[in-house]
C-alpha cells in the first residue's frame, strides 16, 4: 500500500470526499487539504473531518502534494487544470474522477504541459444521487470498479500511486482506452440518467402533474432515483460525451420503435419475448455483480 503524506482534493463532494475518507480509514494518508468553490461546503468538509485543512489553487497547497484528485464537474476541469499547471510540484501526481474521459484527456494534453506525464485519468464507477461533502462516506468504493485510462507517456510510478490509492479505498482497478470508456458509460450510465430526467420532466409538465405524482409509487421511484442527481454534473457529462450519447439515444429509440410496433399489432408473443429476455439478463447481471 502506497502511503500519501499530503493529498489535495479539488472538489470535496460525494466523490472527492469519499476518496479522502476511505484513504483515511485505510491509514493510507497523513494529511488531506481540500479546495472548493463553495465556502459552506468546505466548512462542512472540515466539520465532518473529511479534510484537515482548507487550501486554495495556490503553490502553498499544491507544490508539496504527493497526490491531487480533481473531483469537480467535468465542465470545471479546464479552468482547474489551467490554474494548477504552473503550481504543481515536481513529484505531484494528479488524477481525476471525471465521468467522461476523452474530453478530460484532451484538456490535460492542452493544459497540464510539463506535468502531463504525472496525470493519470480515472473514473470510479460508484456513486449515488446525492452530492456535496455531506453525502461522502468511506465505504463508497468498496467492492466497486475504478477505470483508469493512462496516457502513453505516464510515469509508471504515477500510475502505480493512483492504482494503489484506489485499491486502498477497496476498489478494483481496470484500464481502458478513453473512447472505449466513454462508449461503455454512455450505454450503462449516461443514457439511463437522461431517460430518468426526461421522464420526470414529462410528468412534471403535464397539466395534471400533481395528481399524476400522487399516484406514482415504487416503480416510478426506482426508475427515476437518478433524476435527483446533480444537474450541473449531468449537464457537463452529457455535453462532454454527446456523440456517444446521441448514438445511444438512436439505438434506444429503435428499441422503443420495436415495442411500439408490437403494441400496435397486439403482439403478446413479441412483448413476452422482450420482457422475459430483459428480466433474465437483469437477474444474471445482479447475480454476477454480487
Ligand atoms: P459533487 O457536486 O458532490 O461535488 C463536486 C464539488 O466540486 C462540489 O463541492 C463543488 O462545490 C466543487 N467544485 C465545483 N467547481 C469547482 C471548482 N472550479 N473548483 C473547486 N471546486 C469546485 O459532485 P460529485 O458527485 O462528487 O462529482 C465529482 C466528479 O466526479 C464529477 O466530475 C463527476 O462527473 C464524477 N463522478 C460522479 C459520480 C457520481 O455518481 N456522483 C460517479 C463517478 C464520477
Amino acid at each position: 500500500m502506497a502511503r500519501i503524506e499530503k493529498l489535495v482534493i479539488v472538489g470535496v463532494g460525494l466523490i472527492g470526499g469519499s476518496f479522502a475518507l476511505a484513504l483515511k480509514e485505510a491509514g493510507a494518508v497523513s494529511r488531506v487539504v481540500g479546495v472548493g468553490r463553495s465556502a459552506q461546503n468546505i466548512r462542512r468538509a472540515l466539520e465532518l473531518k473529511i479534510i484537515d485543512a482548507a487550501g486554495a489553487l495556490d503553490a502553498a497547497t499544491l507544490a508539496d502534494a504527493d497526490l491531487a484528485l480533481l473531483a469537480v464537474p467535468v465542465g470545471q476541469m479546464q479552468p482547474v487544470m489551467r490554474a494548477i499547471a504552473p503550481l504543481l510540484g515536481a513529484k505531484t501526481v494528479v488524477t481525476d474522477a471525471g465521468s467522461t474521459k476523452q474530453d478530460v484527456v484532451e484538456l490535460a494534453r492542452r493544459e497540464l504541459k510539463g506535468s502531463l506525464s504525472r496525470f493519470v485519468p480515472g473514473h470510479p464507477i460508484a456513486g449515488t444521487e446525492k452530492s456535496g461533502a455531506e453525502a461522502a462516506f468511506a465505504e463508497l468504493y468498496r467492492g466497486r470498479k475504478v477505470v483508469l485510462t493512462p496516457l502513453k507517456n505516464n510515469e509508471p510510478g504515477a500510475i502505480a500511486l493512483v492504482r494503489s490509492s484506489w485499491e486502498s479505498c477497496g476498489a478494483s482497478v481496470f484500464e481502458m482506452k478513453p473512447k472505449e470508456h466513454d462508449a461503455v458509460l454512455a450505454t450503462v450510465s449516461h443514457l439511463p440518467h437522461v431517460l430518468a430526467y426526461a421522464l420526470v420532466d414529462r410528468v412534471a409538465r403535464h397539466k395534471d402533474a400533481e395528481r399524476l405524482f400522487s399516484y406514482a409509487a415504487g416503480g416510478f421511484r426506482d426508475f427515476t432515483r437518478i433524476a435527483s442527481s446533480h444537474p450541473e454534473m449531468w449537464r457537463d457529462i452529457c455535453l462532454a460525451n454527446r456523440e456517444a450519447l446521441l448514438a445511444e439515444l438512436e439505438r434506444y429509440g429503435a428499441g422503443l420503435d420495436k415495442v411500439r410496433a408490437a403494441l400496435r399489432r397486439g403482439d403478446a408473443k413479441a412483448l413476452d419475448k422482450l420482457f422475459s429476455g430483459a428480466r433474465e439478463a437483469r437477474e444474471r447481471w445482479l447475480k454476477d455483480a454480487q
